[in-house]
């Protein structure tokens, strides 16, 4: 996305469809994986469509940090 931003002066603001399009892909690429707060386990091969589980926040990780 940044090199997009980065190209616009060369490319009229055509390369910012084209790395958003580029973001999304990836973003469908990466697998979805469950990640414990308590001991950092990642769980692989859920369902992302029908999770219940919410989003892992950082700034609550890093509250668990010290319990590892
Ligand atoms: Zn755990």
């Amino acid at each position: 996305m940044l090199a997009g931003i980065v190209l616009v002066p060369w490319t009229y603001g055509l390369s910012l469809p084209v790395f958003a399009g580029v973001d999304w892909l990836l973003h469908k690429r990466v697998p979805f994986i469950l990640n414990c707060y308590r001991c950092g386990c990642e769980f692989h091969g859920f369902d992302s469509e029908h999770s219940r589980f919410k989003p892992f926040l950082h700034h609550i990780g890093l509250k668990y940090d010290k319990y590892r």
